[in-house]
């Protein structure tokens, strides 16, 4: 049993609370190596902004949760190098989907973890999300849970359609489960394939996609029934064009790649939404960047000469979220 305490890692009940009252939203961005943790906590540290360091199923089978958890350990250590004195970084399970995941979490040192029991029938989810949450608090650990179904694939978690949150539920959802914070979903979705063309309408002038506009109205109502509750945005990337262009230019191919546009994301965190998943959005500067040195230098091979770019960019793209889209900068002086 390790506590995260001992790690000097924070859970997030003190962090969301700040952040509704606040008007601003924590960035939770997922890591899976070394460059994207670096670019993370050195947009953190520049930028004092209190931050979700999220591990997902795919990326503990890819980098291995013993590592990652140390990784986040030594985060800390460099924050403060970086000359951040009261780093607040919390260690959180991205979609954990059994109790056996988030429990191996809790006992591994990680400060808050999510059980998404949300492809559950409800009484299920209730149950399955009240056994982790009463593990959980005994350790002081934080746990976020979902109602609704995002649409869209990340690592193993996909729907093909999905049902945005019943209102009438999350009074007695919250309640009987004792949840920290709850995934809504209000048409957000998973990956850089948000909305299918049809889905969309064509700008003119630009011939680009335009989404369909978040449901405001369903997010008012579940504020209205929990006020002052924690409510989580998860698939929360805005694709940014820039990116696709370079990846497009380069040898890469994603055609009518579309995300959440970052005014819609601006105006949710100034609400109770108190926490915004990113992932696709770093994924897509990392790629940008190697593509772009393989295309304009075809003689290199050393892999720091393409991921050093690709750790600008990400870094670049994190200062820019949470200065411009979450308004967390400044929050953890
Ligand atoms: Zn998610």
């Amino acid at each position: 049993m390790v506590s995260y305490k001992e790690l000097g890692l924070v859970n997030t009940r003190e962090m969301f609370a700040k952040a509704i009252n606040g008007g601003y939203a924590i960035p939770a961005f997922n890591f899976n190596n070394m460059e994207q943790l670096q670019a993370i906590i050195k947009a953190s540290a520049e930028t004092k902004s209190p931050v979700i360091l999220q591990v997902s199923k795919g990326a503990r089978n890819y980098a291995n949760q013993t590592l990652l958890r140390y990784m986040a350990q030594g985060a800390v250590e460099y924050a403060k190098e970086l000359g951040w004195e009261h780093p607040q970084i919390c260690l959180h399970l991205d979609h954990g989907d059994t109790f056996e995941v988030c429990k191996s979490c809790v006992d591994f040192g990680f400060s808050s973890v999510m059980i998404d029991g949300s492809s559950l029938p409800y009484e299920d989810n209730i149950a399955l999300t009240k056994k982790v949450v009463e593990y959980a608090h005994q350790y002081d650990v934080t746990v976020e849970a979902e109602l609704g179904v995002l649409a869209g694939v990340e690592d193993d978690v996909q729907a093909e359609e999905s049902h945005y949150t019943k209102p009438e539920e999350v009074i007695d959802f919250a309640t009987r489960t004792g949840c920290d914070s709850l995934a809504i979903s209000i048409g957000t979705s998973h990956g850089a394939y948000k909305f299918k063309p049809e889905q969309c309408t064509r700008d003119p002038q630009t011939g680009k996609l335009v989404p369909p506009p978040l449901a405001f109205d369903v997010l008012d109502a579940i504020m209205e029934k929990l006020p002052g509750f924690p409510i989580v945005l998860h698939g929360s990337s805005s694709v940014p064009q820039e990116y696709v262009d370079i990846i497009n230019t380069h040898g890469g191919k994603m055609p009518d790649a579309v995300g959440i546009p970052e005014e819609q994301l601006r105006k949710a965190a100034k609400s109770a939404v108190c926490k915004i998943n990113i992932d696709s959005d770093s994924r897509l500067a990392f790629t940008a960047a190697v593509r772009k040195v393989f295309v304009d230098k075809p003689g290199e091979f050393d892999p720091r000469k393409y991921c050093g770019p690709a750790r600008d960019e990400m870094t670049k793209l994190y200062k820019h979220k949470i200065i411009e889209v979450l308004g967390s900068a400044g929050k953890a002086e």
